[in-house]
């Protein structure tokens, strides 16, 4: 099958030419890719950046978030046949730990994650596990919703962590509008009363971002610390998702939090830092938060069969993958882009 392949840290993806996953697990499923979305984390991977924390030896297949058709299944498959549409949770997890009976697949110990620790999704075929799916209706089209098996979730499950906590009368500052956080305002205008105020350097993802529920928007420049403080009383935000994570975004983050706030941080590649003395005096409550759990995917594409939440996304081929992750590292994508084989 074709594959876009990392051979070496820092060097374009090759475009080539790999054998064909197989089944070897009784439960595995092999996935005729539909789409793979185009993430970050990909950027990331590629610059070296996971390499000592995943060890994953080179070169393997990237891309995390992936829908398609069933293509094979193993013997003890039994929930799904070939041909069914379906999106795929990002890790295959193990279904027999503590951790997995919690429901929290991302905290497996046994995990197996395509597109980090094994081979993932910018390819024609996908092995996963059966375990790892979730069934789409037919008249979904698996390219136009791979991006909410991992921007999606990710989004999902920061912003119902939240939720409870966006009362009436509260505020909630998102950081960055791009693909998780056009998915993150929608998610919270469902799930939340809090006002949303948008944050982004960009003035094309702020209009978005009104558009899908947030009340005010801030521009991300030299300004914008006071102009969220005003937005607040000068008391700052009760609430803030952070989906960029730089040294900058959790600086002025701690600068807009307001006493007893909380402060989710999604997006990542800074360092936190704040004085104990700061954490105790303002009772400030900071909360890392990894991709989702199965519950969240499902319970996302429900909202997404329902209308609610919507996906801005763009179809390239996958012989674009180079072309479309430099797009993506100089910030010229709005929305999502998939990649499809
Ligand atoms: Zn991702
Ligand atoms: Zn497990």
């Amino acid at each position: 099958m074709k594959a876009a392949r990392l051979h070496k840290y820092n060097e374009p993806l090759r475009i080539e030419q790999v054998p064909d996953p197989v089944i070897t697990d009784s439960s595995d499923v092999i996935v005729k890719i539909g789409g793979a979305g185009v993430c970050h984390t990909d950027l990331h991977l590629i610059e070296g950046v996971w390499a000592e924390t995943l060890g994953t030896e080179l070169p393997y297949i990237i891309g995390h978030e992936n829908a398609g058709w069933v293509h094979a299944v193993g013997s003890a498959v039994t929930n799904f046949k070939v041909g069914d549409p379906v999106i795929v949770h990002p890790v295959m997890s193990c279904g027999k730990c503590l951790n997995c009976r919690a429901g929290e697949d991302m905290h497996c110990p046994n995990l197996k994650f395509p597109g980090l620790t094994v081979d993932g999704g910018y390819a024609e075929y996908l092995k996963t596990s059966e375990r790892a799916l979730i069934p789409l209706p037919n008249d979904v089209n698996p390219a136009d919703v791979a991006p909410f098996a991992d921007a999606g979730i990710t989004a999902y499950r920061a912003v119902r962590r939240a939720a409870p906590l966006a009362k009436p009368g509260t505020k909630v500052l998102m950081i960055g509008m791009g693909g998780l956080g056009h998915i993150g305002v929608q998610v919270m205008r469902e799930l939340g009363n809090s006002d949303i105020i948008a944050f982004d350097r960009n003035k094309d993802r702020l209009n978005m971002a009104l558009d899908l529920g947030a009340v005010h928007a801030v521009e991300a420049n030299d300004r914008a610390v006071s102009q969220v403080l005003s937005l607040t009383a000068e008391q700052g935000a009760d609430i803030i998702i952070d989906f960029v994570g730089t040294d900058q975004t959790h600086a002025e983050s701690l600068q807009m939090l307001r006493k007893g706030g909380t402060y989710f941080v999604v997006g990542y590649g800074g360092t936190v830092k704040v004085p104990s003395l700061n954490l105790i005096n303002n009772e400030i409550s900071i909360v890392g938060s990894l991709v989702g759990n199965y519950n969240d995917l499902y319970q996302l594409m429900e909202l997404h069969a329902r209308g609610k939440v919507i996906l801005h996304s763009a179809k390239y081929a996958l012989d674009e993958a180079n072309d479309i992750l430099k797009l993506l590292h100089d910030g010229k994508i709005n929305g999502r882009a998939v990649l499809v084989p």
